[in-house]
């Protein structure tokens, strides 16, 4: 009998935990990424909630996000944990993009979710009609109010859109007027988006 490894036998048990790592390495990252998603949708669930007790209250168009902000108690709920910049996109992007992200010019405490946009969007694709006595439009329940698009990119650049990106793979996390969280995968060409087909 002899005492303790050898070389062979050392070099066998360091190749096993390399490979066990190397395994397990990209299922730890992806549930990280699991978990901040679900912060996220229940971030925007909160959000969408805090904008159903202000059409309770007045009873017209979904509210500017400030306004939103009044019925939510947490400003951290239009953070987004994957968002490296936690929100404050305004006071460093200075390539003029800043209409995507509203950022800290209308929250110090910095939003992550795209916002007023998309009504924009939503009335040049019909999904949102005009009708009185509201104004602009009317309350869809699927229509789009805010969406997250933190969980597409490994490395997000706040001036990057989706249809500049090439190989663009994730979710694009979506909430709707009515108060559900949908999802859309980034990759999905946006001439082909309609509020039907989220899921
Ligand atoms: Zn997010």
């Amino acid at each position: 009998m002899r005492g303790g490894f050898s070389l062979m036998e050392l070099l066998v048990v360091v190749g096993i935990l390399a490979l066990l790592a190397a395994i397990l390495m990209p299922v730890l990252l992806s549930a990280r990424r699991g978990a901040q998603r679900t912060v996220c949708i229940s971030n925007l669930r909160q959000v969408g909630l805090a904008a159903r007790m202000y059409r309770d209250d007045y009873r017209e168009l979904p509210p500017y996000l400030s306004a939103v902000r009044l019925y939510t108690g947490d400003p951290r709920v239009f953070v987004c944990p994957v968002d490296p910049l936690e929100g404050k996109h305004q006071a460093r992007d200075t390539l003029g993009d800043s209409l995507r992200l509203e950022g800290d010019y209308y929250l110090p405490s910095g939003v992550s979710y795209t916002y007023v946009p998309n009504w924009a969007v939503a009335r040049l694709l019909g999904w949102w009609e005009a009708g009185p006595p509201y104004g602009e439009g009317k309350w869809g329940e699927l229509t789009p109010l805010s969406e997250c698009h933190w969980h597409w990119a490994r490395q997000f650049n706040p001036t990057w859109q989706t249809d500049r990106i090439t190989g663009a793979r994730g979710w694009v996390l979506i909430l709707t007027l009515g108060g559900s969280v949908r999802r859309i995968r980034a990759e999905t060409p946006p001439d082909a988006f309609t509020p039907e087909r989220y899921y």
